[in-house]
């Protein structure tokens, strides 16, 4: 069981648009594969202040380069 709360509202929907949580990288819709991102998709996730990808679920912040 996962106590983390997590404002994300798709949390709360049947099948979420996206795989994974921008905010928490918990997987949302297992459905959906995942992508190979590219750093540029990355780069382009930070600017949007997403915490995790939202395809592959990699953290997002920790790495600047
Ligand atoms: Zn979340
Ligand atoms: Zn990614």
């Amino acid at each position: 069981m996962n106590s983390r709360r997590c404002i994300n509202l798709n949390h709360r929907r049947a099948s979420s648009p996206i795989r994974m949580c921008a905010m928490c990288g918990e997987v949302l819709n297992h459905q959906i594969p995942s992508k190979e991102c590219s750093a540029d998709d990355h780069a382009e996730k930070r600017k949007h202040q997403n915490m995790y990808c939202c395809d592959c679920g990699e953290y997002l912040l920790e790495t600047q380069d």
